[in-house]
């Protein structure tokens, strides 16, 4: 029997701690606040942001959204990070991407203040992370960390392979596999575009986590029987659905649950998980921002 990862399941557990921190919060006069910036009119980003505006309703944290028009400087979105840096009422701040093209994500990313960078890809939070030391762990590899260990995948001594080695997914989420940790210790491979012979990199791994960005790219043929299989992709197809397109994950769920003994669903899977471990991420900057010292 393959176990199907239930990740709005596991991800409402979540968000049941963050509102219970909001409440420790509250008593101690203090609402969490997360600020969402968006530049430009990219449909899906749109669609994510508000999303996460949502779960800051649902669990009771501020949501402050700002939009930045697509034709404004980026000194513009700086400043706009730099307001959001200073406000009291702000502890997480997420700056959406793609961001335009005249405007440099990395600039951007470095002028969030590092304790109030709720995706934790500021440098300062990177090298924390890669040193053991997280601050914030990105949201993305640690929503599938926690569906590792809510699975009971134990991955000490475990092989994985991670297709996909982009600074929010793949590095950070091979990072924190490696690390000397109850819930690391694995033997991780991060594999890529000029990756050879990925069939057999995959086909040799206990747990296989797809980040490639390429709609149904690993088969059940690429897998070894009982595998564990962790589905990060979110790719948009077109479908003969009211919205012209359906949403697919960088695995063929059909044939890899054949050979998985555990395997994550897209929708509803790494991506419910994603946004609470956001609002979690709030929550611990909140907490290191007003010394108080909520349950999480
Ligand atoms: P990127 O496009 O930044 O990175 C994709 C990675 O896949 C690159 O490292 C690339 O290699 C590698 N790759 C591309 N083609 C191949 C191939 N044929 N064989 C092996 N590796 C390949 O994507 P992201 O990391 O941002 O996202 C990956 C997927 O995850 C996307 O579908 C995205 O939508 C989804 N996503 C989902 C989230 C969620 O909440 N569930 C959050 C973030 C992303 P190279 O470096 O050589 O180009």
């Amino acid at each position: 029997m393959t176990d199907v990862i239930d990740g709005n399941a596991l991800a409402d557990q979540v968000f049941d701690g963050v509102s219970d921190a909001v409440d420790e919060f509250e008593a101690e006069g203090v609402t969490p606040g997360l600020a969402t910036v968006i530049m430009g009119e990219d449909p899906a980003s749109q669609t994510y942001v508000n999303m996460k505006q949502r779960d800051c309703e649902k669990a009771g944290v501020n949501g402050v959204h700002v939009e930045v028009d697509g034709d404004a400087s980026q000194d513009d979105l700086l400043d706009t990070v730099a307001d959001l840096n200073d406000r009291d009422d702000v502890h997480g701040i997420l700056v959406q991407t793609p961001l335009p093209d005249h405007v440099d994500e990395r600039e951007v990313m470095n002028a969030i203040d590092p304790i109030k960078d709720a995706d934790g890809f500021h440098p300062e939070n990177v090298g924390r992370l890669v040193a053991g030391e997280a601050r914030f762990k990105p949201c993305t590899p640690h929503g599938v960390q926690r569906m590792l260990a809510h699975a009971d995948v134990d991955t000490e001594g475990k092989d994985v392979v991670i297709v996909g080695r982009s600074n929010i997914v793949g590095k950070p989420l091979a990072n924190l596999l490696m690390q000397k940790a109850d819930d690391g210790n694995a033997t991780v491979t991060v594999c890529h575009s000029r990756t050879t012979d990925l069939e057999a990199k995959t086909k040799a791994a206990d747990v296989v986590v797809a980040a490639a960005g390429l709609p149904e790219f690993v088969t059940g043929d690429m897998l070894s029987e009982g595998a564990v299989v962790i589905d990060v992709g979110i790719n948009r197809v077109d479908a003969d659905t009211e919205k012209g397109y359906e949403l697919v994950g960088d695995v063929d769920f059909e044939s890899a649950s054949e050979k998985a003994s555990v395997i994550s669903p897209v929708p509803g899977g790494v991506g419910p998980m994603t946004r609470a471990m956001l609002l979690y991420n709030t929550i611990k900057a909140t907490r290191l921002q007003t010394g108080v010292d909520a349950t999480l």
